[in-house]
């Protein structure tokens, strides 16, 4: 599975947390950050992770566009509820993708752990068959 995770600055510590904490389970699948944060996640847990543009410059529009093309299955976005972010536009923007494509999306720790430990024990492989047959309409 391909998953984006974004953590606003005072959530980063959190990110790191979480990503080492479920680093095992973080491993089998395929890492997207927006920059800082994928940084940071590089530095805590040695995981390869493709880091899009920083948030405020257009990661979070850059892991919306991939959303679009169904190529990401779920995201972990650790927003910073106390502080206003000059780029709201963007991240209500991704968060609205999401729901439009199904996509879960966390926005907590508490729900975070429920989606990693949810994908580790299974229940999100309907996904692998939905982009199957998603992969072969677009063949026919
Ligand atoms: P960053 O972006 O990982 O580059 O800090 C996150 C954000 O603020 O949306």
């Amino acid at each position: 599975m391909n998953i984006a995770l974004i953590a606003h600055d005072k959530k980063k510590v959190e990110m790191v947390n979480l990503t080492t904490a479920y680093r095992d389970i973080l491993a089998k699948h395929e890492l997207y950050a927006t920059g800082t944060t994928g940084q940071r996640i590089i530095d805590a847990t040695g995981l390869p992770v493709h880091r899009f543009k920083s948030g405020p410059l257009g990661g979070d529009q850059q892991i919306g566009a991939y959303v679009s093309d169904n190529k990401i299955d779920l995201i972990i976005f650790l927003r910073d509820p106390l502080t206003a972010q000059a780029h709201e536009p963007d991240i209500s923007a991704l968060l609205r993708l999401s729901d439009v494509y199904d996509i879960p999306l966390a926005t907590n720790v508490g729900t975070a752990e429920i989606l990693l430990r949810g994908l580790d024990a299974g229940f999100y492989e309907w996904r692998t068959l939905q982009k199957a047959q998603d992969r072969e309409k677009i063949d026919i």
